[in-house]
């Protein structure tokens, strides 16, 4: 059941105790990067003054734009013949951020990768179809290595082409598949174009999702159509990754594996941290990276921690669904929001369909929101306009979710844009309006 039995139920004061230790090492490689030389002078931090994890707080932030100032070589910690490896963020953002990895590091993270893959039941025998991107992108070859590492088949398949998909998962027997969540939806369509009943014809019984924000309703349909079990899995580039938090069997939370990372939580305002089962930032300090060691990143992602234990026995602290990031979050007509929100509500009908996109204008000096919304197919006649009450009954539960009225736009199964990699789900046009 544990791939690493000691490490996965280790006491918590023993695991304060590894962090500790961790972290100050850490803090002995930081040293060698030139970001960091300065900053621990300047603020007289070195490994032997931090005595407690509490000294952790002595240490300035990491942010985005840090490490985008320091681009490329800023936090490269050793010299450039020991790096391996460079991967990148999406960059959906503003410039790219890069990340450089040690042989080391690139073993550690497979081996937390193959630690999750193992905790939600994979095994040697297991067919793994890899849909995630291969590249600068971390989800496509960061899932790939861990999967060797455990021993099981890998079809390294990436995204797209989902017809090649199919064939693939036919011939070959796939057992489990890693994919982006707005995909595993469009999929269950072309499964219906294809004549594929995936919960007979195929073999499936894993599905990993991730990546980018998605709801518990996306996860139950998924594992409905597709005849799996669906995990969450989380990662950020900065932090290598997939492989930083992941479901267990509970399907209730994902546990932050805090033998490689030290997450804090802190109120994203006030920088202060949070108490367990409040929402906040997610901060992350990497513990075993060499390559380029990151100290209290604040990741943007908001979470909260898990108060009570897991029943699975593992130790390490769980962490909710992320609700999005602080620079995803909507404000129309004043009102605050997230587009996971929207898409839990439009999921929660069985007649949506499996896109949406949120639309925002600027008209008569106010904000103006439009959710275009696919139907099943289904449920599609060819008329849309006998779907009148659908509509309506959307834009309640809208309204009680978001509080605002949107305008809904029903439109025809398969008529919106999609995208291989992350899901867009918001077209903002206000922009233009400063
Ligand atoms: P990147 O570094 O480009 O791979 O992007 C990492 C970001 O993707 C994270 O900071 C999150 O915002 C988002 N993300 C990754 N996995 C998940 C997940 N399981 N749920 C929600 N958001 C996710
Ligand atoms: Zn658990």
């Amino acid at each position: 059941m544990f791939w690493d039995n000691y490490t996965e139920t280790i006491d918590r004061i023993s695991l304060q105790k590894l962090q500790l230790k961790l972290l100050q090492k850490t803090i002995e490689r930081a040293q060698h990067a030139p970001y960091y030389r300065a900053l621990l002078q300047q603020e007289g931090i070195t490994p032997d003054t931090i005595r407690s994890l509490d000294d952790l707080r002595r240490i300035p932030f990491a942010t985005k734009d840090i490490l985008r100032e320091q681009y490329p070589y800023g936090f490269l910690a050793v010299s450039r013949d020991e790096i391996v490896r460079m991967h990148s963020s999406s960059g959906t953002t503003g410039r790219a951020t890069v990340i450089f990895h040690t042989i080391s590091d690139i073993k550690e993270w497979a081996s937390l990768i193959a630690r999750c893959m193992y905790m939600t039941g994979v095994r040697k025998s297991d067919v793994f179809q890899n849909m995630m991107g291969y590249g600068l992108f971390t989800g496509g070859i960061g899932f790939h290595y861990g999967a060797e590492q455990l021993g099981a088949l890998v079809i390294p398949s990436g995204p797209g082409n989902t017809k090649r998909q199919i064939m693939l998962m036919r011939e070959f027997e796939t057992t489990v598949i890693h994919i982006i969540p707005s995909y595993a939806l469009h999929m269950i369509k072309a499964f219906a174009d294809e004549g594929i009943d995936p919960k007979k014809d195929l073999k499936l019984r894993i599905a990993y999702l991730g990546a980018e924000p998605h709801s518990e309703e996306t996860r139950r349909r998924v594992e409905a159509a597709f005849g799996v079990r669906a995990y969450n899995s989380y990662g950020l580039s900065e932090m290598n990754g997939p492989g930083v938090a992941f479901e267990c069997p509970e399907q209730n939370g994902m546990h932050v594996w805090e033998d490689s990372y030290i997450l804090e939580v802190i109120n994203p305002k006030t920088l202060e941290p949070v108490k367990d089962g409040e929402e906040g930032e997610l901060v992350f300090t990497t513990l075993k990276r060499e390559g380029m060691p990151i100290l209290r990143y604040r990741s943007r992602d908001l979470a909260a921690v898990y108060p009570d234990p897991c029943p699975c026995g593992r130790t390490h602290r769980r962490i909710t669904r992320i609700k999005g990031r602080t620079d995803d979050m909507l404000i129309v007509k004043g009102v605050n929001m997230y587009p996971v929100q929207i898409e839990k509500t439009l999921l929660s009908f069985p007649e949506v369909g499996t896109n949406f996109l949120i639309i925002l204008d600027h008209k008569d000096y106010n904000d103006h929101m439009t959710v275009k919304v696919e139907v099943s197919s289904a449920m599609f006649t060819g008329d849309l306009k006998t779907l009148h009450n659908l509509k309506k009954a959307i834009t309640e539960r809208l309204r009680s979710e978001i509080l605002i009225t949107p305008e809904v736009q029903l439109v025809e199964p398969d008529s919106l844009p999609k995208t291989e990699g992350k899901a867009v789900r918001v077209i903002d046009n206000r922009k233009q309006w400063g």
